[in-house]
């Protein structure tokens, strides 16, 4: 990682110092109100459990300090990029969206936004500049996407979107703010679903909006008030607490992908194998100049159902579930969420175990895919 990663990694932990009395506890206090002592008139200070929560404010600190940007957090990913969505379009614009990333996001621009009169187009990453933008309100990219891995040139894309008058929301929840910094590359609007590595427990799910343009920041937070999607004081306080180790369970997730990504690809069983940090990806010269690390997403395809069951379920250190980023590593057949992969694809989310250990167990499931 760079020294400018380094450096807001260390601080990280030290965010609240300075506003500390003498006897104050160090961990954050769980603040669990729905109303607050508010005598008079006066406002700036918190009144009732949808408006403000201390614990949303110092989470939303600890992202604003990692994305050099205001943040507004959400009780999901979901709910954050609904918020980009609703309180930003209106009747009558375009959004385009990636046709191989999150499935979700499309269900909701088709299902929920052709309702209110917004139209939507969508775009493979890896050609993701072709065809240009204009007319668009709002372009929406994931890169990596999820969960075929392809990326597209964030920066280009930004200046591109940025001169036909629209605006570049770029879903970083793949790489976290540790691996990849959409704003600084241009974007207008970060969001990311923090259920994954960023809370990394797998116990919550969380979501936030970062943006550096004041009146976008304002727009979404109105929203989160108004439209009552608002995050538990609790959830908010897990991931306050999943942040403080963010930086060392991502940098020993990502350093063991790199390891098993080129051990996979020699592996007869494997197929179809994709991994960012692999010299021969297609997705390699553009990741190492965007992206401070590789991600600890890998995708590859086992042949046929059947196998992929049988590897996932068969090793010993992986659980066959969705989502990715947390601790434990998991493993997914894609086509079962309706993504347009192959019977075989998996994607593995490689976690925080021992990475020798973790590569013994899976050889030893992929090899007894083919004795
Ligand atoms: C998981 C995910 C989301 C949605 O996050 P939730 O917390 O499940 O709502 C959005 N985008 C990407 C890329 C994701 O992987």
């Amino acid at each position: 990682m760079t020294n400018a990663s380094n450096s807001r990694a260390a601080s990280l932990a030290h965010l609240r110092r300075a506003r500390l009395s003498v006897g104050d506890p160090i961990p954050l206090p769980l603040t669990m109100a729905a109303i607050f002592h508010a005598p008079g008139d006066a406002t700036g200070f918190n009144q009732y459990g949808r408006f403000s929560n201390p614990v949303w404010d110092a989470v939303e600190e600890m992202l604003g300090h990692l994305e050099e940007a205001p943040c507004v957090g959400f009780p999901s990913g979901m709910g954050a990029i609904s918020a980009v969505f609703f309180a930003l379009l209106k009747s009558g614009d375009r959004i385009l969206l990636p046709s191989d990333g999150y499935h979700t996001t499309r269900i909701l621009a088709d299902r929920f936004l052709g309702a209110f009169g917004v139209a939507c187009d969508v775009r493979p990453t890896s050609s993701f500049l072709d065809g240009g933008f204009d007319g668009y309100r709002l372009v929406f990219v994931e890169s990596p996407s999820n969960p075929a891995l392809d990326i597209c040139d964030i920066a280009a894309v930004a200046a591109a979107v940025r001169k036909s008058g629209g605006q570049l929301v770029v879903d970083n929840t793949t790489m976290t703010p540790f691996g990849q910094r959409p704003l600084d590359l241009g974007a207008d609007i970060v969001v990311a679903a923090d259920t994954k590595a960023p809370n990394g427990h797998s116990d919550v799910l969380f979501g936030h909006v970062a943006s550096r343009n004041p009146e976008i920041i304002t727009a979404v937070a109105e929203w989160r008030q108004n439209a009552g999607g608002i995050p538990g004081p609790f959830e908010a306080w897990l991931v306050h607490r999943g942040l403080e180790t963010l930086e060392l369970r991502f940098d020993r997730m990502c350093s063991s992908a790199e390891v098993i990504a080129q051990r996979l690809q020699q592996h007869p069983a494997v197929g179809g194998l994709r991994f960012p940090g692999l010299a021969d990806d297609p997705s390699h010269n553009l990741a190492r100049a965007q992206m401070e690390r590789f991600g600890f997403l890998i995708s590859f395809d086992l042949g046929s159902e059947a196998r992929a069951e049988d590897f996932i379920n068969g090793c010993e250190l992986m659980h066959a579930a969705t989502s990715f980023g947390g601790v434990h590593t998991v493993a997914e057949r894609r086509l079962r969420r309706g993504d347009a992969v192959t019977p075989g694809f998996v994607r593995l989310s490689v976690g925080c175990e021992p990475v020798e250990e973790l590569w013994a167990a899976m050889q030893a499931s992929l090899d007894r895919l083919s004795a």
